[in-house]
C-alpha cells in the first residue's frame, strides 16, 4: 500500500462544541463526521 504526501483525513467534529474529536487517515476521501465529545456527552 502506497502512502502519498498529504494523506486525506476524515475529521470527526463534536456537533455540540465544534471541537475536533479525532482525525482518521482515510483512503476514501476527505469527510467530516459529527459526533459528541466526552465533555459534551457527560
Ligand atoms: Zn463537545
Amino acid at each position: 500500500m502506497q502512502q502519498k504526501m498529504g494523506a486525506k483525513q476524515e475529521t470527526i467534529v463534536c456537533q455540540v462544541c465544534d471541537k475536533v474529536i479525532e482525525t482518521i487517515d482515510s483512503c476514501e476521501g476527505v469527510k467530516t463526521l459529527y459526533g459528541v465529545c466526552k465533555d459534551c456527552s457527560q
